[in-house]
């Protein structure tokens, strides 16, 4: 659901989609061809038509949310998988932070090859550079639109 001014708002069911529509409170920018009605596609993007004021949240610095943000790759070497550490990009030793920008996933193997230095030092680059993430509902999204899911989602969104 996008707000007033084409900004993702919130994921919600169809049925709750189907319902603003046909109340006139959003309308429709994006359809599957499915009907579920009459002359009634499924919708997957809707545009409220009215502007909803949404307060920030911010999203916890924690070990769990940075490989989400990296979705789980190794921002060195690309390897997947579960055995991912938290690398901090200037070594704490050195004065690196816990911050958004300064933890990148790592894989075991990488974290131990680039050990006490900054990958600079160590000739290794980073995949993109770290920073904090949008909001959670962009998280979320990012989720949703993994592989061949809710495609038609990205030209409304920022950053995936
Ligand atoms: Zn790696």
């Amino acid at each position: 659901m996008l707000n007033a001014s084409y900004e993702p708002l919130n994921i919600t069911s169809w049925r709750r989609a189907v319902v603003l529509l046909l109340k006139g409170k959003a309308e429709q920018l994006e359809h599957r061809g499915r009907q579920i009605y009459a002359d009634f596609p499924l919708p997957t993007v809707i545009r409220l038509r009215y502007y909803v004021r949404v307060p920030y949240k911010e999203i916890p610095l924690t070990r769990r949310n940075v490989l989400e943000r990296d979705r789980g790759v190794c921002q060195y070497c690309k390897a997947k998988g579960d055995q991912l550490t938290i690398d901090h990009v200037i070594p704490r030793s050195r004065g690196g932070n816990d911050t958004w920008e300064n933890l990148v996933a790592a894989c075991v193997r990488c974290n131990v090859r680039k050990g006490n230095r900054t990958p600079k030092e160590a000739d290794m680059s980073l995949l993109s550079q770290p920073r904090r993430p949008y909001s959670s509902l962009h998280f979320e999204i990012v989720k949703y639109t993994q592989g061949n899911s809710n495609q038609e989602w990205k030209k409304y969104v920022i950053g995936i």
